[in-house]
Order: C-alpha cells, then sequence, then structure tokens
C-alpha cells in the first residue's frame, strides 16, 4: 500500500508559505541589530491585545514565564497556594511553585475535560477554613488560597462566569492559562456578550511554542491583561526588574521576547483567523464524519468533544476517548495515522509530585479522562480526505472491539 502518512501536527507546511514573510523579518533584525525590544517587539504586542480585546499585552520568552509573571505581579507569592486541574500540562504547577506557592488540584468535569465550577465550590465550601485573620486556608497544606489558574484547555474556554462568582465570593485572583486558546470565546451570560480567552481574567498567559495556534520560530509567550499597575510589574519582572535600565525597582528575571519572534509572530497573527477558522471546520467535520458512521452521537463506544453553546472552541487538539486507547493509537500508527496523549498522566500522580501527597483516587474524573484519551491529527492544512481516512480508521477498530467483546460474551 502506498498511502500517505498523516502526521499528528503539521508545521511544515505554514512555515513554507510564509517563507518570503519570515526571512524578511529575519532580514530586517540582522540588517538593524535590532534583536531585543524595540519597535518589533510594541508593534505585536499592540497587535495581540487588540486581537483579544485587553489594553495591555507584554511579550515574554514563554507560557510558562508568562504564568509565573503573571501570577507574581498579581501578588501571589511564598505560604500561598493556587488552585488549578491535575489534566494540564506541567507548566501550569511549575509556574505556581515557581511563583513561590504550592498548587492545590480540584478534578475537571467529565464532558468539557475543564475545572469544574461544582468541584471548586466544594472544595472552597469543605476543604478550606477561615483562619483569624479571615484568610481562607487550606486543610490540606495549611497554605492561604490566593489564586485559581482554570487552564482553557484544548482551545475550549472554561466556564467563566461561575468561576469568576467563586473567585469574586472568596476574593481570589484568576490568572487564565490561555496557552491553548489563541482566539477562543466564551459567552458571558453576566455580561451578555462574547470574551475573548485572555480578557476574563485578572491576567491570562499565553505560549506561542511553535505547536501551539499561534506559535512563533522558536520559545515565546505574552501575558494580557487589562490592570495597567499589573502590566507594568510583569514588564519589569520579565526585564530584570527594571523600567529604566540598571534602575532595579525589584528583583526580575531574564524573561524578554526577543525581537525576531515578535516579528515572526506579528506575521502569523495576520493569519490565525484563518487557521482558527479551518481548525473548526476540521473539528465540524470530523463530528459529522463519525455522526455518519456510528449513526449516533453520543456512542459508548467513541466519546466525542464536547461544545457547550456558550462556548467556541479554538481546537488546539481534537481529542476523543475510547475504552482501549492504546489499541486504537496501535492500529492508527500502523495505518500510518499519528496520534498523541495529552496528557498521559495526571499532574498529581506525577513522581515530580510525590512530595504533594496525593494519592490514585483523589481525582477520578482527571484519573479516568487521562486513560481514555487520544488526540487525533489536527491543523489547519488538514484536509477532507485524511480526515475520512482518520475517521473510517477509528471507526473500523472501535467496531472491531465490539465484534470482539460480542465473541468472548457468548
Ligand atoms: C504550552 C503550555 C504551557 C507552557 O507554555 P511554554 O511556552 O511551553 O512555556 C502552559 N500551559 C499549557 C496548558 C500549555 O499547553
Amino acid at each position: 500500500m502506498t498511502t500517505q502518512k498523516i502526521p499528528f501536527l503539521d508545521l511544515i507546511t505554514p512555515h513554507r508559505e510564509l517563507e518570503a514573510e519570515l526571512l524578511q523579518v529575519a532580514q530586517k533584525a540582522l540588517s538593524t541589530a535590532g534583536f531585543i525590544g524595540g519597535p518589533v517587539l510594541e508593534d505585536f504586542e499592540r497587535a495581540f491585545a487588540q486581537f483579544c480585546g485587553t489594553r495591555y499585552c507584554i511579550g515574554v520568552n514563554s507560557g510558562t514565564d508568562a504564568l509565573r509573571f503573571a501570577m507574581m505581579a498579581a501578588g501571589i507569592g511564598a505560604g500561598d497556594a493556587v488552585v488549578t486541574v491535575p489534566n494540564t500540562f506541567i507548566a501550569t504547577t511549575e509556574a505556581i511553585s515557581q511563583a513561590g506557592a504550592t498548587p492545590e488540584f480540584v478534578d475537571i468535569d467529565e464532558r468539557t475535560y475543564n475545572l469544574s465550577p461544582g468541584k471548586l465550590k466544594e472544595f472552597l465550601e469543605t476543604r478550606c477554613r477561615r483562619d483569624s485573620d479571615g484568610r481562607l486556608i487550606s486543610l490540606k497544606t495549611e497554605k492561604c488560597i490566593r489564586g485559581v489558574v482554570p487552564v482553557h484547555l484544548y482551545g475550549q474556554p472554561v466556564d467563566w462566569d461561575a468561576i469568576q462568582e467563586l473567585a469574586n465570593g472568596y476574593g481570589l485572583v484568576v490568572i487564565e492559562d490561555a496557552c491553548q486558546a489563541h482566539g477562543a470565546e466564551y459567552f458571558s451570560k453576566k455580561q451578555n456578550r462574547w470574551c475573548k480567552a485572555g480578557a476574563m481574567g485578572r491576567a491570562a498567559a499565553f505560549s506561542f511554542y511553535p505547536g501551539k495556534n499561534l506559535g512563533a520560530c522558536g520559545e515565546a509567550g505574552a501575558i494580557t491583561t487589562n490592570d495597567e499597575g499589573l502590566a507594568r510589574t510583569v514588564s519589569m519582572l520579565r526585564d530584570h526588574g527594571q523600567a529604566k535600565k540598571y534602575y532595579h525597582d525589584l528583583e526580575g528575571y531574564n524573561g524578554r521576547l526577543d525581537a525576531m519572534q515578535a516579528g515572526f509572530l506579528k506575521v502569523k497573527l495576520a493569519h490565525l483567523a484563518n487557521w482558527t477558522a479551518a481548525r473548526q471546520a476540521a473539528a465540524k467535520r470530523y463530528q459529522d464524519l463519525f455522526e455518519q458512521l456510528l449513526a449516533t452521537r453520543n456512542s459508548p463506544l467513541l466519546t466525542l468533544p464536547y461544545e457547550p453553546d456558550w462556548a467556541r472552541a479554538v481546537y488546539h487538539l481534537f481529542v476523543v476517548r475510547v475504552a482501549d486507547r492504546e489499541g486504537l493509537m496501535e492500529q492508527l500508527a500502523a495505518e500510518g495515522i499519528g496520534t498523541a496523549i495529552h496528557y498521559p498522566i495526571p499532574l498529581h500522580l506525577q513522581k515530580a509530585y510525590a512530595g504533594l501527597s496525593y494519592a490514585a483516587g483523589d481525582f477520578p474524573v482527571a484519573e479516568r479522562v487521562a486513560r481514555e484519551i487520544v488526540s487525533l491529527p489536527m491543523f489547519p492544512t488538514l484536509t477532507a480526505e485524511q480526515q475520512a481516512r482518520v475517521a473510517d480508521a477509528v471507526l473500523r477498530w472501535v467496531r472491531g472491539g465490539v465484534a470482539k467483546m460480542g465473541r468472548s460474551g457468548s
């Protein structure tokens, strides 16, 4: 058989298409030696703030540092605890720890795979107490709960109104992890309008790692916010705590976004709306293909992504659930179809977090989901033919599994 391979992600094609423009950015940087800061950086920051609908965007060197600087600038530090989910990339919790705080987990919603507002409420009501100063203290860690970092996982916005309302009630700062959600939108009933990811929290963190929906040609990230003071602190934190060269108001980091990456990002940002539309169309096509072939929307054999009517997801990933995930991945690999798992081990069960003393069973939904998820090929240039092949291969495998179960049961 000479069928073409279907990669999990195609990062080559978009760069080939934009090569001339990207080379121009590099040439300009070389000819001006404008490598750090300057107008190219400011230009991108302005454009990305406008894209998100925020007053400020501060470019930094990664999504991880974007999260860390946002939390630090919001006043989170040593002795504090920050709530997030166990099913995220470890950068979310690394940033919490690196800001000096301790991560605390709350389980997810089984349909959206995002932070469950109900479980957050239960956590705040039953797993915390008020100390004599009225501060909210975690019964588990004895740390002061100061913030929540909801993750718009796979490009799907979290149920913001419910989370923000709880945070308001408990005086918590909410920082969005929007690293997978460039352009995702949430319909806020409270504000009666669609809100962009990155414009909802006190601040938000974006990653421009190459594989993200908006990716640099290297490492990059950004913080978005409407808070002027926070924006000022973040721009100092990224640059050794200085607003003016060699006048250090605080101790900061080397966390700047370099000008060449900012220039590449500016070029690519002009295409992001089209790329997002292509991802959304591809997601719709997968849904239609699977529904047609399964002849049902909610099959017990294959769980498709669920997009609530208050969400406009940007499908950084297209994640399905099956009982025998490893078997399916092997079968697809044998047919030349790339897949991945985001993420196989929930953070509370990672060796790195053994010190947090969580155990298997603490977050049953995140654990169950982690065993069954598989990410199918998803990128803007994915074709209808490729998707038909993926859907056909998945369905053939799923049905084969059922046939086998039927035989062994009879
Ligand atoms: C990619 C990612 C990060 C970290 O971004 P980097 O730019 O790689 O540091 C953080 N959180 C989530 C959910 C991510 O997907």
